[in-house]
């Protein structure tokens, strides 16, 4: 676990109703968004594409990608 990782931004996103979190120094990347209710993440190299990327997690986090194909 990084000591480093600060998390900045955290807010309920429109379009799953999940939580979506921004995170700085989150393991290896520099920026890293995380959907809270699943796990799902993916990290970026600078933070105008992880706020980019930030508002949509059903892009990004396999549960909310796969929401409708459950089982
Ligand atoms: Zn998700």
């Amino acid at each position: 676990m990084n000591v480093g990782e600060q998390l900045k931004v955290e807010r309920k996103c429109r379009s799953t109703g999940t939580v979506v979190q921004l995170w700085k120094d989150f393991d290896d990347m520099p920026w890293m968004t995380v959907c809270a209710d699943h796990g799902g993440c993916v990290g970026h190299y600078n933070r105008r594409d992880a706020e980019g990327w930030l508002s949509h997690p059903e892009d990004w986090c396999p549960t909310c990608m796969g929401e409708e194909e459950e089982g």
